[in-house]
């Protein structure tokens, strides 16, 4: 097993006053560099089905304002419908209970609820982790896609740095191998 991220999100501690949520779509993807903060897919190769989530639903809003950054999240489309307005403890400032709720993402503790397998499968570590892992259907196939396809990406990268310097016919075979995965876990992001 693998960790599932490689680094926790941080919200910058953003005060501008803007019109609507969305204003704040740049800083967030900027703060959560380019993920989704509850699946963690990279939005590289889907940047139009990335959105804007509220951590703490609106519905559940009394003190927090549905413009605060620090209650917004980048998501992907599929988290963000799949979470809707799940909220079990019906208290903005309670996040979860007895198992059952949320951990914000930019929270080290959201991560260690999870882990992957060496495919890139995400799985659960804790009772928590389960509860949000089927709120936010995380089984869905298109996440270990898109780990892969990331994974397979920046090996070529790799190799194709190590190419420069050495002439191996050896690496070159691998180098089309990996393209051709590469090739085909693209073509399987369609039919997710
Ligand atoms: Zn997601």
């Amino acid at each position: 097993m693998i960790p599932f991220r490689k680094e926790t999100p941080k919200r910058r501690d953003i005060k501008t006053a803007v019109t609507i949520y969305s204003d704040h779509r740049d800083e967030l993807k900027k703060d959560y560099k380019c993920r989704c903060g509850y699946c963690n897919d990279i939005d590289l190769w889907r940047t139009v089905w990335f959105e804007i989530d509220h951590f703490v639903p609106q519905k559940y809003l009394k003190t927090i304002k549905d413009t605060d950054y620090s209650n917004l999240v980048y998501a992907c489309r599929s988290c963000n419908n799949s979470k809707w307005a799940h909220w079990p403890t019906g208290n903005e400032l309670i996040h979860n209970l007895n198992d059952e709720g949320f951990i914000d993402p930019c929270n080290d503790d959201y991560g260690v609820q999870f882990e992957r397998g060496l495919d890139g499968k995400i799985t659960y570590k804790t009772k928590l982790g389960k509860w949000m892992f089927y709120k936010l259907k995380l089984h869905k196939p298109q996440h270990e896609v898109i780990w892969n396809i990331e994974e397979t990406y920046n090996l070529i990268n790799e190799c194709k740095e190590i190419l420069n310097k050495i002439d191996s016919p050896e690496i070159k075979n691998r180098l089309l191998i990996l393209y051709g995965k590469y090739v085909e876990y693209t073509l399987k992001l369609s039919e997710t």
